[in-house]
């Protein structure tokens, strides 16, 4: 064996796995099982009492959950990760770790619609309080700060217009403030931005989209970088105070740089109990295999479509980071140089009533709400994903009446141009 570090295209496929040891199967076996049998009754009462790691019952863990996890921490550069049913269960387990009823978190305003929705409603009835800061204005953020305040959340690309955060300038406002930054990566994969290598402390992900990347199977996943210290004026105290449940041990202090990761375990995932199936984690598995390949794919159809329709006459404008006159162009080639991803928006002259004629002229493109198929996928967010929002909310959010939202597949490109080409001149 060489002593090289293997590359991400290695770490995709291998990050993980090994020949099944009891049957040689090479790739990563479904272990379609509720629980598993201990192997005396010494070995049960350590498992239980977090002495040693083992299986217990799929809620808390799997064996092929665990590829999942160790594969997309390697990925990630963080020291560990957790699998769970969805990237929403993933952001409610986080929060869960890291505020008490009366807490504050601050969050970008540019955000999937989703995300939007549950911290507005379902995390206010946690007594969890968001507050709102503006991505493109750091001082906003600053300005939000306040003794309550115990995270921050953004997107390293904003779902649905494709803009892209200075998680740098935003980690050095969380530093500042002792707080950890959480950065849902859903929209860039690992292939194209790490935010842990630009100061995040925790990354999540719907794993839905382009880490399954098949449209096939619901997923998420967080991944803990290992840098935050929770013991520090006894802000975390899921981490940092003795647990009863677990012989008094605090998990900061036992488990160390990979004490989020273990939290969220044994504490959100064994009491929320939002498993993931290990069916989907397979799919996963192997959607993640040929994750460089179709990024890649998905980057460069996505600029090919953006510069078909930045020269279409009926066309408003296109928001789309990769394009060399975008406003986010400066920071796409610091934070993501092989693409800006393939999510984005553009806008049309004829306002709501031509996004909602597009939608339904477009044969190859499936009109859906999700992204990171790859399919091409088309909505319209101001009557779908954000028609919650008032119309004020929607213009901020990146979602007004006349926008329409694209996430480009691994078609050939040609193909997506002459549907769009046929669709907007009809
Ligand atoms: C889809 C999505 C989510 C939610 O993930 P689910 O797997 O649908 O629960 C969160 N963040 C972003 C950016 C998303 O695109």
């Amino acid at each position: 064996m060489s002593d090289r570090l293997p590359g991400f295209s290695t770490l995709a496929v291998h990050a993980g796995a090994q020949p099944d040891p009891t049957t040689g199967a090479r790739a990563t076996p479904i272990y379609q099982t509720t629980s598993f049998v201990f192997n005396d009754a010494d070995h049960a009462a350590s498992l239980f009492g977090l002495q040693a790691f083992g299986n217990i019952y799929t809620r808390i863990g799997n064996p092929t959950n665990a590829v999942l996890e160790e594969r997309v921490a390697a990925l990630e550069g963080g020291t560990a990760a957790l699998a769970v049913a969805s990237g929403h269960a993933a952001q409610v387990v986080v929060l869960q770790q890291l505020l008490q009823p009366g807490d504050e978190f601050i969050a970008a305003r540019k955000l999937y619609g989703g995300s939007i929705n549950q911290f507005t409603h379902a995390f206010k009835s946690f007594g969890w309080n968001v507050v709102w800061a503006d991505p493109d204005d750091i001082a906003s953020f600053e300005r939000a700060v306040t003794p309550r305040t115990k995270a921050i959340f953004i997107e390293s690309i904003a779902n649905p217009g494709g803009s892209i955060t200075d998680i740098e300038a935003i980690s050095t406002v969380a530093a500042k403030a002792g707080v950890p930054l959480i950065v849902d990566n859903t929209l860039a994969s690992p292939y194209l931005i790490r935010p842990i290598d630009h100061g995040a402390d925790i990354v999540v992900h719907s794993l839905t989209k382009f880490l399954g990347g098949h449209g096939n199977s619901l997923g998420g996943i967080i991944v803990d970088a290992g840098t935050f210290d929770w013991s520090t004026g006894g802000k975390y105290p899921m981490l940092s105070e003795p647990r009863p449940e677990y012989h008094g041990i605090r998990l900061q202090e036992t488990f160390g740089n990979f004490a989020f990761a273990i939290a969220c375990r044994v504490l959100g995932l064994r009491d929320l109990g939002p498993a993931l199936s290990p069916f989907n984690a397979f799919m996963i598995l192997t959607g993640i295999e040929t994750l460089p390949l179709r990024m890649q794919k998905h980057c460069d159809n996505a600029k090919a479509v953006a510069e078909f329709l930045a020269g279409h006459p009926a066309v408003a404008s296109v928001s789309y980071a990769g394009l060399a006159s975008d406003k986010y162009n400066r920071l796409a080639r610091k934070y993501a140089p092989k693409g800006a991803g393939a999510v984005f928006t553009f806008s049309l002259k004829g306002g709501y009533d031509a996004g909602v004629n597009l939608v339904s002229k477009l044969q190859l493109f499936s009109h859906l709400a999700n992204v990171g198929d790859t399919r091409s996928l088309v909505i319209h967010p101001a009557s779908t994903t954000h028609s919650q929002l008032d119309d004020a909310a929607k213009v901020k959010s990146g979602a007004g009446p006349d926008v329409v939202r694209l996430s480009i597949g691994i078609e050939d490109k040609e193909d997506l141009i002459a549907d769009l080409e046929q669709a907007l001149g009809a």
